[in-house]
């Protein structure tokens, strides 16, 4: 019993007690030895949770966009070509970093919100110029949509592009394997499935990338996030050694550290596949109470959020309040085409069946009390034949 709603939006989400306990403690200096050697190992874990060989941690104080901003300042050179595999508005924005860099940027969408490009869409558009640089969101929070990493990275290293993921709404959830797949920058914040409360930019870039910035022949048009100022700190932090550039954010750090140590403790298969299981119940639920879903098919579905249109008649400003009151807290729409229309669970990180049933159950009471039609406990019946692994009954 937690006298409060569960926080089930994607990002920040339910974080756990010895994560919080974490950043509670006294604050160490940024060079005392204990957080020289915490911050080391979050730096190993880093690579580890982002299953890269040989790539090069970064962790800035900041949010999921520093994340996206810093790779972007630090590759693009005024006039370079960069190609946006867009499944909705993460992907809008990364093109907005990009440009402001100077890029000239193409976007390559998918033919309806909800969808996402083919990958002979996405093949066409690489061949149709010269590209230095890729972006892909592996999942995109305003839509809900999956996209194939593993594919679309491959496509852009037969051609020599490098290939950035935004995983902010997916990294420690979905899978992403950044070695084997041929990533280049693979990058989020702490709020979500990293499961640390907001305020840190992760990403890890690969040799290919440090190269590619090495090579510049022009400075990089961002002071904070200048991978010059940063690098040196991370290798010495990595190395054991004090050093400084900007006050690093002690706490979440030492929390950051925490979390990790979990994440590694459970697994990345076990925790990928638990991501996996979660995100089925949730959509088997949502089908069987009749609602639809914003990704056009249920294959390029996300695992780390849903997002369920709204019922004929029913608005989030009658819903969503319902659902809170029944002990669920969700989140409205964001794309702003389709805003009005759907709205968004979470359920990324330390969510486990418990927290899957409980928020189906609240989803439930609340449609109930918006006057909605249907038979009680059917979301939360096919959630538990999930679970269970129990054949669905048929319709
Ligand atoms: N990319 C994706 C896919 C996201 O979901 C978000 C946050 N919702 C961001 C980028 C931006 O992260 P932040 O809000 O932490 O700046």
């Amino acid at each position: 019993m937690k006298n409060r709603p569960l926080l089930m939006i994607p990002g920040p989400i339910e974080f756990d007690p010895d994560v919080l306990a974490a950043l509670g403690a006294p604050t160490a200096s940024h060079v005392a030895p204990n957080f020289i050697e915490e911050f080391g190992q979050a730096l190993e874990r880093l690579r580890e949770v982002f299953l890269s060989e040989d790539g090069q941690p970064f962790i800035l104080a900041g949010s999921g966009t520093l994340a996206m901003d810093s790779p972007a300042a630090n590759l693009i050179e005024p006039g370079d070509r960069a190609l946006a595999v867009n499944t909705g508005y993460f992907g809008d924005r990364y093109g907005d970093i990009l440009q402001r860099y100077g890029a000239e940027v193409t976007h390559v969408r998918a033919d309806a919100i909800g969808g996402r490009p083919t990958l002979d869409a996405v093949a066409q558009a690489l061949d149709a110029a010269d590209y230095k640089l890729m972006t892909i969101t592996q999942v995109d929070t305003s839509t809900a949509v999956l996209t194939d990493v593993e594919a679309l990275a491959g496509l852009a290293a037969d051609r020599g592009v490098l290939v950035v993921v935004d995983g902010v709404c997916s990294i420690a959830g979905e899978e992403l394997r950044m070695s084997d797949w041929g990533v280049d920058v693979a990058l989020t914040a702490s709020q979500k499935a990293v499961g640390v409360p907001p305020g840190l930019a992760l990403f890890v870039a690969s040799q290919r990338a440090l190269e590619a910035w090495r090579s510049r022949t022009t400075p990089v048009l961002n002071y904070y996030a200048d991978w010059g100022n940063w690098l040196p700190i991370m290798e010495a932090y990595e190395a054991r050694r004090p050093s400084y550039f900007g006050t690093p954010p002690v706490n979440l750090i030492r929390a950051l550290n925490v979390s990790l140590g979990q994440i590694l403790a459970e697994g990345m298969g076990a925790r990928f596949a638990r991501h996996e299981q979660v995100g089925r119940a949730f959509q088997a639920a949502l089908a069987a109470l009749g609602l639809g879903q914003v990704p056009t098919d249920p294959t390029i579905a996300a695992h780390t959020l849903t997002a369920p249109t709204y019922p004929e008649g029913i608005g989030g400003g009658d819903l969503l309040p319902r659902i809170k009151e029944a002990g669920a807290i969700l989140a409205g729409g964001l794309h702003p085409e389709i805003k009005q229309t759907y709205f968004r669970i979470g359920h990324m990180g330390a969510t486990d069946q418990a927290d899957t049933l409980a928020t189906i159950a609240a989803v439930e009471a609340g449609l109930a009390a918006a006057g909605y039609a249907f038979e009680p406990g059917a979301g939360v019946s096919a959630a538990l034949h999930v679970f269970t692994g129990a054949p669905q009954p048929q319709a």
